[in-house]
């Protein structure tokens, strides 16, 4: 870890241009060979970020050459609707990476219709499938997220093997596959959630903590050990949609010696893993 008393940002906004930039190469190549790589959102929502999130990475997709299929079902869908839609995907050949974006009508869990999308194009490991292989190490895509933390922490070379790794927050789609990548990256992992006792006296022990609780100000300076690089994967949305993570950022920036931002730290780094894990299940699939 850094001395205490220095300090940096980690910003995902050169680190996520190096993948996009990587992404473009990947697709062209793949263009080249009569191979569109292509990404599908299956959507059921009224939800206004998940529609925002939806243009986003058609955005992002697009300028990497990428192409998007957005199949989006309408609030009113069926869990029969939403899975033959998802099946359909699955058989398509032309289509490399599915999302199934929630939240899913009434709420439904995830879980069952996500294990219809195949772990070759689960780019976001949603599907029980992807998180089975990757405990057993076994070849599959960590949701995005999850793997967006572990690329931001080595665009700054942060060492983890050895390191004690704090994750807040124990959800499928940050917490636990976060952990379970630092893991594999020879940290020692603590994970801690909202019945966890002394949460301060734990995150103190962190060399590395990656808060994903989705809690604003729920990170503060007594849960810093001085020189610790914070991970702030919270994304809450306030007045105007204006994001606030969970790090206090003022206070925490005085002991720690590096902290994502939020906006622009694992965000951007998120749109761009999803990308490439879409370029990588194209390759993959068609033997590339
Ligand atoms: P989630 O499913 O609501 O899980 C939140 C986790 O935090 C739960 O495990 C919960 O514990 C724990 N928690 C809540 N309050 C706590 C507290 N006071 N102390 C300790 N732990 C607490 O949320 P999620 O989907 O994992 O997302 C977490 C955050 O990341 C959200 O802000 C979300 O918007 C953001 N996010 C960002 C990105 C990105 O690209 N930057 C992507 C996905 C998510 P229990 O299990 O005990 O309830």
């Amino acid at each position: 870890m850094a001395a205490a008393g220095s300090f940096s940002l980690l910003d995902g906004g050169p680190v996520a241009a190096d993948i996009r930039a990587g992404v473009a190469a990947a697709a062209e190549r793949l263009r080249g060979s009569g191979i569109q790589p292509t990404l599908a959102l299956v959507a059921a929502t009224a939800d206004e970020p998940a529609h925002w999130y939806a243009r986003a990475i058609t955005g992002a997709a697009g300028q990497a050459g990428l192409a998007v299929r957005l199949a989006d079902l309408g609030p009113d869908a069926t869990a029969d609707q939403l899975a033959g839609q998802l099946r359909e995907l699955a058989a398509d050949p032309g289509v490399h990476g599915i999302i199934l974006q929630t939240p899913l009508p009434g709420g439904a869990p995830a879980g069952g219709l996500s294990s219809l999308i195949p772990p070759g194009k689960d780019v976001d490991g949603a599907s029980p499938l992807s998180a089975g292989r990757l405990l057993a190490g076994l070849p599959a895509f960590a949701p995005a997220t999850a793997a967006a933390v572990l690329t931001l922490l080595d665009g700054y070379d942060v060492p983890l093997a050895g390191r004690h790794a704090v994750v807040v927050g124990r959800s499928m789609v940050v917490g636990k596959p976060v952990a379970h990548l630092l893991l594999a990256r020879d940290a020692t992992v603590t994970i801690c959630h909202s019945r966890t006792r002394d949460l301060p006296a734990l995150t103190r022990q962190a060399d590395v903590l990656v808060a994903a609780a989705g809690r604003p100000g729920l990170i503060g300076k007594e849960h810093i050990r001085p020189g610790a690089v914070v991970v702030d994967v919270g994304t809450t949305p306030g007045a105007g949609g204006k994001l606030t993570g969970d790090v206090d950022s003022d206070a925490v920036s005085t002991l720690a010696a590096a902290l994502s931002p939020v906006p622009g730290g694992v965000g951007p780094v998120t749109t761009a893993t999803l990308l490439r894990h879409t370029v990588t299940a194209a390759g993959q699939a068609t033997g590339g």
